[in-house]
């Protein structure tokens, strides 16, 4: 079968203005790109290139949407990296969280890179993630804090501690042979922070010794003020658990490993055993309990079999689930098939969190679906403070720029009207518009002698699809294909010729799936047939191939099956070389056309919607 390959129309998320004067780089240069992380929330991963050597910030991966059905994982694209295998890579982390971590198995399968450098937090999740799949023996990690130095052949790497909802959180100072470069990594600023505060000394003094380009988290650009502080989100916490007489249920992210310390600390301190459901939450707990960010003993947990020991009061129930994942514990207490916990009038509902955009759905599915049960439902609301962001929003985002004051500024980690907002808040701090670069994933910035320009070369930075372990790309393409097919039907177009004489044998013949309703559309596919028969026909008058035979059957016939009916199918071409052949296909010709007929109208009588 032919494979049929189409290209996603190049997205140009590129400056609209395109006032970029976009030049060839030198040997010399530094380049910047980003692999994964521009235009979506997910699979960050930003490259330092000088000579032979690429400094990696963050590997990631993005949770799929909805409509890639089948997809665990996207991940960047390799393929940049695997081409330069001479270059020594390294691989730097900013934090723990998984679109930061998530793409370190496979990039590790796929790129050789020597060290890691991670914080103590993310240390311990990868260790976990590559001991899982027994590939710790194949990279080097190193644990780093805000003192420690990274030191490459053309980079120097210092680091400085930022707030955000993960502890260990570090942006890095970068210095690169024609520039300083400022990665923030993911950040909010806190004035009461829970955890280790901000290193505003730090930052403010990088700013003054002058840096080149800003890289600043965009994630909330949309947001004005100044964000919610986690103590207020604590406070609120305790005192619902305070006030509350019944079960508690408390919903959050796992990944917020503050709020999940603060949450079983304050149900401690309110007299309540506690107990974890959901495996990344249990994941969180045991590394937080461990490093000594989560402060609670062993003495105050409980087991699934000592839940219904206890009175009602004295327990708080910590699960996934606040954005009404299906199989997350939350959505099985709601839907009453968890294995160990049975709603009962009388328990509160918390969700600690606020749903992600898209999300909203289905968490007011299960919101539903515990008020049904008689449970009593808290969630996030302008008189509550049960939530906040780990992401600056645009106060901070200008604290950032204002401390840091670079010369150019590269917003990353977000969305395309993310990054924009993030450029015009920057606007607002003195940042020239030509100073500000939104890029794509895979284009690449040059810096040389203290100066940044887009570079007219773009390296290939698709997302690849990861279904189950296979990162060949192959199920990339097969979903691709799945996703023609599922939308645009097949057709098949079967032609008979003698190569030996050099001419067709009999008019082609088109046989379609899911693309349109045959018995309607016999004069179209007439149509597409005798098309279809003079371009081969032309085409045999010279000497030719089966390729390109098969291309002029696509050639001719995807527009034309396109200006008649606006789908695109797949067309695969089948080309038959002998009279034997064609005789076959010919007697089977009518019984099979019969024989579709009548399954098509069966198909409408029971299924009036298929079309
Ligand atoms: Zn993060
Ligand atoms: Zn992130």
């Amino acid at each position: 079968m032919n494979n049929h390959h189409r290209t996603n129309a190049p997205r140009n998320q590129g400056n609209s203005k395109n006032t970029y004067n976009r030049i060839d780089h030198r040997r010399s240069d530094t380049l910047v790109y980003a692999l994964g992380g521009l235009g979506e929330v997910g699979k960050n991963m930003y490259c330092f290139e000088h000579e032979d050597e690429i400094l990696i910030v963050d590997s990631g991966v993005r949770f799929p949407e909805e409509n890639l059905l089948g997809v665990d994982y996207v991940i960047p694209d390799y393929a940049y990296l695997v081409k330069n295998k001479a270059k020594k890579k390294v691989l730097i982390i900013t934090h723990g969280h998984e679109d930061h971590i998530g793409g370190i198995p496979f990039l590790l399968k796929t790129v050789s890179i020597s060290d890691i450098y991670a914080p103590r937090f993310a240390v311990s999740l990868i260790n976990k993630k590559l001991e899982e799949r027994k590939m710790l023996r194949s990279v080097q990690i190193h644990e780093i804090n805000a003192n420690s130095s990274v030191t490459m052949e053309h980079f120097t790497c210092g680091f400085f501690n930022t707030v955000h909802s993960i502890p260990d959180s570090l942006g890095i100072l970068i210095n690169t042979p024609n520039g300083r470069v400022v990665h923030t990594g993911d950040f909010k600023f806190d004035l009461t922070p829970v955890g280790t505060n901000a290193d505003y000394q730090v930052m403010a003094y990088i700013g003054q010794i002058g840096v080149t380009m800003l890289m600043s988290d965009s994630t909330n650009s949309g947001v004005e003020d100044f964000s919610i502080s986690e103590r207020k989100v604590a406070n609120e916490i305790f005192e619902i658990m305070r006030k509350t007489k019944g079960r508690l249920i408390v919903a959050t992210f796992a990944s917020n490993v503050h709020r999940v310390a603060q949450i079983l600390e304050a149900a401690v301190k309110c007299g309540r055993k506690v107990i974890i459901f959901g495996r990344s939450m249990e994941n969180v707990v045991t590394i937080g309990r461990k490093l000594g960010t989560i402060k609670v003993g062993a003495q105050h947990f409980i087991t699934p079999e000592q839940l219904n020991t206890l009175p009602a009061n004295k327990v708080c129930i910590v699960c996934t689930g606040s954005q009404g994942e299906p199989l997350a514990a939350l959505s099985r207490i709601a839907n009453g098939t968890h294995r160990y916990i049975k709603l009962i009038p009388g328990d509160t509902v918390v969700f600690s969190s606020s749903p992600i955009p898209g999300n909203g759905a289905s968490v007011n599915q299960v919101v539903n679906k515990l008020f049904r049960f008689g449970a009593h439902v808290l969630t996030k609301s302008v008189l509550t403070n049960l939530h906040t962001t780990g992401h600056a929003s645009q106060e901070e985002q200008k604290l950032m720029l204002q401390l840091i004051k670079p010369k150019y500024f590269m917003p990353i980690h977000g969305e395309y009207k993310m990054l924009k907002q993030h450029g015009a808040t920057a606007m607002e701090t003195g940042i020239p518009e030509e100073n500000i670069f939104m890029c794509a994933n895979g284009d690449v910035l040059i810096m040389r002698n203290g100066k940044v320009f887009p570079s007219s070369y773009r390296i290939q930075a698709d997302d690849i699809y990861v279904d189950g372990n296979d990162i060949s790309g192959v199920s990339t393409a097969v979903l691709k294909d799945r996703k023609i097919l599922a939308d645009n039907g097949l057709v098949a177009v079967i032609a008979a010729i003698d190569s030996s004489e050099n001419r067709i044998l009999a008019r082609p013949m088109i046989v379609s799936r899911g693309f349109v309703f045959i018995k309607d559309s016999q004069g179209l596919l007439k149509e597409a047939e005798n098309i279809v028969y003079h371009a081969l026909k032309e085409k045999m008058a010279q000497r030719t191939t089966f390729s390109e035979l098969k291309n002029t059957i696509r050639s001719t016939l995807e527009p034309f099956l396109y200006h008649k009916t606006h789908r695109n199918p797949i067309v695969i071409p089948v080309i038959l070389n002998s009279k034997k052949a064609m005789e076959q296909m010919l007697a089977n010709r009518n019984a099979k056309i019969a024989s579709t007929t009548k399954t098509e109208n069966r198909k409408k009588t029971t299924n009036t919607k298929s079309s």
